[in-house]
């Protein structure tokens, strides 16, 4: 007998690693996994240097640098209009760590979960790990809408609690405030809980500011919301994120996160503390950086005759294959691109568990765009070529 867990046992290797992996292998141009090409911030990255030879490499303490804590309680009062203490700020190694931290804390055996599809793809192995059941929403492009009658449907007295991923990846779509409200609602109702996955909260390009599921009335008691710094600022490789909560949640966020990493660097931690207290000019510079970078792939992507789908946020555009007149499926394009195009993407039914039962999207392929110009504009070129190549086998 296999003394490897189900879950694991079970598992394959993340489709993010998969691509960036074969992009390594191939020399190819990767806009598969998110992460920007530029170095980031010099200022963020000249405060760590300077934390790493000016202060304290021991472990900070197990909750966070208390400075920080400080700091992500300053950035959501000024930006998001929350009001949060210190003590209701846990910081963590990624937004990923807060996660598994997160369901660690408060999912019982045989507790339901549900995981609104296309999501992250970590959520359904730790749900389970954790003991818990994953139950599925599908959402639909081009909106990917969420039904509280879906949501409402899928709710047993087994039910504890709910992922929402706003602004959601792969989408890159943002919920309403009346979709919120709706979620909300059901939540205060039914009793459940919420993990708010915010890592998108601040990547946002319709120039609307971000709203927490936390920010509606009586939810704050019954909120998880997850941030994290890697998108923030465009610095994927600190691992920096953080999980905010009111009482027994926060405590328990604590316990779970003391015995999974206890703490995470210091010198990133006071880094990521004076980046969070840069004025919004600074946030809005950054992101309109990465607004042009967008406008660029989309307006590349359109010319070269592929259907971009509606976005607000995130660094991700999707393609809608079959209006682009591609017949092949996400998965096939993404293996194809990589190979023949020399392209990494990622193919949105890889986000998807149970794609199959759901009848979710096998058409959709996910690109990033936080690349210099003329990256884009030769992965640009090359899909374009490959997309001709494609249409032409088929007659
Ligand atoms: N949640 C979502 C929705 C994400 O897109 C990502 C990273 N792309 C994460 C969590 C993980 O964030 P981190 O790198 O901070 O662990
Ligand atoms: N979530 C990131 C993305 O969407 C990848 C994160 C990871 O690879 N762990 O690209």
């Amino acid at each position: 007998m296999t003394p490897v867990h189900p879950v694991y046992a079970a598992m394959g290797t993340t489709i993010f690693e998969q691509m960036s992996g074969l992009s390594r292998e191939l020399g190819a141009i990767n806009l598969g996994q998110g992460f920007p090409d530029e170095p980031g911030s010099p200022d963020l990255i000249a405060a760590a240097a300077r934390a790493l030879t000016e202060k304290s490499n021991q472990y900070p303490p197990s909750p966070g640098l208390p400075e920080l804590r400080d700091a992500v309680a300053g950035f959501y009062a000024r930006r998001q209009g929350l009001n949060l203490r210190r003590e209701e700020v846990i910081v963590t190694s990624g937004a990923t760590e807060a996660l598994a931290a997160a369901l660690l804390a408060l999912v019982r055996p045989g507790d339901q979960v549900v995981l609104f599809q296309p999501a992250y793809d970590a959520y359904a192995p730790l749900v389970e790990r954790a003991g818990g059941e994953p139950v599925s929403v599908a959402l639909s492009p081009p909106a990917w809408a969420y039904d509280a009658g879906k949501l409402e449907e899928t709710l047993t007295a087994r039910t504890r609690l709910l992922i929402l991923n706003d602004p959601l990846n792969p989408a890159g779509s943002v919920a309403s405030e009346a979709e919120l409200a709706a979620i909300a609602e059901v939540c205060l109702r039914r009793d459940l809980c919420a993990i708010c996955d915010e890592v998108w909260e601040d990547v946002r390009f319709d120039g609307v500011g971000h709203r927490s599921l936390l920010d509606f009335p009586g939810m704050a008691e019954r909120v998880v919301k997850i941030g994290s710094a890697g998108k923030i600022f465009g610095l994927t490789g600190w691992k920096i994120g953080w999980m905010c909560a009111r009482g027994e949640l926060a405590t328990a966020l604590g316990r779970a996160h003391q015995f999974l990493t206890f703490t995470s660097p210091p010198a990133l931690q006071w880094a990521v503390a004076e980046g969070l207290a840069k004025p919004d000019a600074w946030f809005a510079e950054q992101n309109g950086g990465w607004a042009a970078s967008r406008e660029r792939l989309a307006a590349g992507l359109a010319e070269a005759g592929y259907v971009v789908l509606p976005n607000a946020a995130t660094w991700f555009l999707c393609v809608d294959l079959p209006a682009s007149g591609v017949t092949l499926d996400d998965r096939t394009f993404s293996a194809r691109a990589v190979r023949e195009a020399g392209v990494a993407s990622i193919p949105v039914s890889a986000l998807f568990d149970g794609v199959d039962d759901l009848g979710g999207p096998r058409h959709v392929v996910r690109f990033c765009f936080t690349k210099p110009d003329a990256v884009l504009d030769e992965a640009v070129a090359r899909l374009a070529a490959f997309r001709r190549k494609v249409i032409e086998e088929r007659v």
